[in-house]
C-alpha cells in the first residue's frame, strides 16, 4: 500500500542550501523528502563546501535522502546529441545536461558527477535522477551498472530491490503562472483520492528553490 506521496526537493547546490533547510522546516520535520542534489562545486569557497558538507549528513542523519542529481545541471554545448537532445536542451533552458548524449559522453558526464560528489563527503548517493528528468534507457542501465540503488524518470521509481513503479509528479516549476494554481489544485485533489485508492500511480510533490517557501499543505 502506498498511501503517502513522495516529497522531492530539487537542484540544491552548495549555493542555496541555507535557504533550503529553511524551506523544509517550514514544510514540517515529519515529511522525509529525496534531495536531488547537484555536485558542481568548481569555484566554491573551501569554507562554503564544508558547511554544505555537514549540512547534507545531518540532512542524511535526520532521515532524508540524497540523489545525486547530475553534474553540473547546465548542458555543455560542445558535446555531441541527438536531434531530439537539442529539442529538449530548447525546452528546458538547457538544464537537460545529459539528453540525447552518445554512451562514451553519458559514462563521461556520470563520472565526472561521481567526482564531485565524493567532494562533498557525504557517503554514497542513494540514486540518480537527471536534471529535468531527461535520461534514457541507456542511461539508466549506465546508473543500474554503477550499482545506484534508485533511479527517477519523469513518471517511473526505479529501485533495486521493489523494481519499476509508475508515478505521477505535481511540479509547478517553469509553468506560466496562470497555470499555478490550477497545478496546486489537481494535487490536492489527486492527494485526497491517492489516500483511499491505493492502486493509483504513486504520488510524487516536486519542489524546487525558485517556488519560494510557499507551503500549500
Ligand atoms: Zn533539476
Amino acid at each position: 500500500m502506498h498511501c503517502f506521496p513522495v516529497y522531492e526537493f530539487h537542484d540544491i547546490n552548495a549555493e542555496n542550501f541555507a535557504d533550503i533547510e529553511g524551506i523544509l522546516k517550514e514544510y514540517g520535520g515529519d515529511k522525509k523528502w529525496n534531495l536531488m542534489i547537484i555536485p558542481f562545486n568548481e569555484g566554491v569557497q573551501p569554507s562554503v563546501l564544508k558547511a554544505f558538507s555537514q549540512q547534507l549528513l545531518e540532512w542524511k542523519m535526520e532521515g532524508h535522502s540524497l540523489y545525486l542529481h547530475g553534474y553540473r545541471h547546465k548542458a555543455d554545448k560542445i558535446l555531441k546529441r541527438s536531434l531530439l537532445g537539442r529539442l529538449a536542451l530548447s525546452l528546458t533552458n538547457c538544464e537537460s545536461e545529459f539528453a540525447g548524449l552518445s554512451k562514451e559522453d553519458s559514462k563521461m558526464l556520470l563520472t565526472k558527477a561521481l567526482q564531485e560528489w565524493q567532494k562533498l563527503n557525504a557517503g554514497e548517493p542513494q540514486g540518480f535522477v537527471p536534471p529535468a528528468w531527461y535520461g534514457s534507457r541507456m542511461l539508466f542501465y549506465l546508473c543500474k551498472d554503477l550499482g545506484f540503488e534508485n533511479y527517477n524518470s519523469r513518471f517511473t521509481l526505479w529501485n533495486k530491490s521493489k523494481g519499476s513503479r509508475f508515478s505521477v509528479p505535481f511540479s509547478t516549476a517553469g509553468l506560466p503562472r496562470p497555470a499555478i494554481p490550477i497545478v496546486n489544485l489537481c494535487e490536492k485533489i489527486y492527494l485526497k483520492i491517492y489516500k483511499i485508492f491505493n492502486f493509483l500511480p504513486m504520488m510524487r510533490i516536486v519542489k524546487h528553490p525558485a517556488e519560494g517557501s510557499k507551503c500549500p499543505h
